[in-house]
């Protein structure tokens, strides 16, 4: 019997391919997932550059969002992960055909290097397609090896998406939100510094200028939903205003099912002029949307600016309270928790509260 090409890999190099997958088996985030495979890549077959794409099949197009790229200087490599993997594009021929094989690679020769596409996921299936380009041409031992360390990176997101997605509606969960608010709050902190930086520099910064919004939506009379079609359409409701919010909101905000009928979005880099219609979009989504046996469906929102210094319980009880007097005014409405304030139409409740409001009307009027 002929030993596989994988078996002929010198010890040396399998190590280091171990030491990829340790290092991924490792992580719990989803861009360090991303970074880990796209590094082990580049080590491993040498590659100068390389690019990690989502993979969308909407029959007949086939297209991939662009998740991230890695670079190498030679001596390390550099990750960059800007991008969303939401902006679809059509595929090119290559990638194209590594989606299609049995081996899940293909390979071709530019002129001055290899380029060569791995399709990661079951065949006609593939979720992801990582493309390297690199001055050495693989032997058929490495891309076989390498195929293998691409299933621990598949078994690796199916980990992630186990733990942070809700197994609903694929929304992020709850969890994932106390887990990552840090982070996020720490992407709006430097939106907020950004915001507040002379005129010039803000001109020539590719940073977020614009505030990040905390949105909470609710569906209106969902018991009765539950009571009269009974919980599979209720269920059907939730999945298809998920569907919704994926269609309104653009591919970098974060969508979370906290619980039950009860949403959250944090939207991000949106000035102030543009957040309430942003909103009010969804909600006429929604509210135009025909929901199969329940037929039209409503929502309320509540929102509030994003502000570093709120604790993750202040913020969200800001946009709750907005929310509530959405509910109190008859529902299918949109309001944000500091216009209400300015209205008069919302009392702050808690000191912590009012001392904070303070400081922003004296941040403005001063
Ligand atoms: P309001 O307009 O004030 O928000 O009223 P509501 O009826 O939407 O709110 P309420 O909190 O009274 O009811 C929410 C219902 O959501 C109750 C619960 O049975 C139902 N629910 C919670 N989780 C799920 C779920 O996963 N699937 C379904 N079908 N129903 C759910
Ligand atoms: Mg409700
Ligand atoms: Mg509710």
């Amino acid at each position: 019997m002929r030993a596989s090409p994988a078996a002929q890999l010198p010890p040396s190099r399998l190590i280091e391919l171990l030491a990829g997958a340790e290092c991924l088996s490792r992580t719990r985030d989803l861009r360090e997932i991303f970074r880990s495979t796209a590094e082990t890549a580049m080590r491993f077959l040498e590659g100068g550059f390389c690019l990690l794409f989502a993979v969308r099949f909407t029959p007949p197009d086939l297209t991939v969002g662009l998740l991230g790229c890695c670079v190498s200087d030679g001596t390390d490599t550099y990750w960059d992960d800007v991008c969303d993997g939401h902006s679809w594009l059509p595929v090119d021929p290559l990638l194209a055909n590594c989606l299609h094989t049995d081996f899940g690679h293909a390979i071709a020769h530019d002129g001055e290097s290899w380029r060569i596409a791995f399709a990661v996921g079951a065949l006609g299936q593939a979720r992801w397609v990582l493309e390297l380009h690199s001055a050495r041409k693989p032997e058929a031992a490495d891309l076989q090896a390498f195929g293998l360390f691409l299933r621990c990176f598949e078994n690796q997101h199916h980990a992630w998406e186990y733990a942070n997605l809700d197994t609903l509606t694929r929304l992020l969960n709850r969890k994932t939100f106390d887990d990552d608010f840090e982070r996020l709050i720490a992407a709006a902190e430097l939106a907020e510094r950004a915001r507040l930086e002379p005129q010039e520099r803000r001109d020539t910064e590719h940073t977020f200028t614009q505030p990040c919004w905390l949105g909470v939506v609710d569906i209106d009379h969902f018991k009765k939903i539950n009571d009269s079609f009974g919980h599979l359409f209720g269920d059907e409701v939730l999945l298809r205003v998920a569907d919704l919010m994926r269609q309104s909101f653009r591919g970098h905000d974060k969508l979370f099912r906290f619980g039950g009928e009860e949403f959250v979005v944090m939207l991000r880099n949106v000035s102030e002029d543009h957040v309430n219609s942003i909103f009010d979009r969804f909600r006429q989504a929604v509210e135009e949307h025909d929901f199969p046996r329940v037929g039209q469906v409503r929502c309320s929102v509540g929102f509030s600016r994003i502000d570093p210094r709120l604790s993750p319980a202040e913020l969200l009880g800001r946009a709750d309270e907005a929310l509530y007097y959405s509910k109190e005014h008859g529902r299918n409405q949109v309001n944000g928790f500091d216009e209400l304030i300015m209205r008069g139409q919302l009392r702050v409740t808690t000191p912590a509260g009012q001392a904070q409001i303070q400081s922003d009307i004296d941040e403005i009027f001063l």
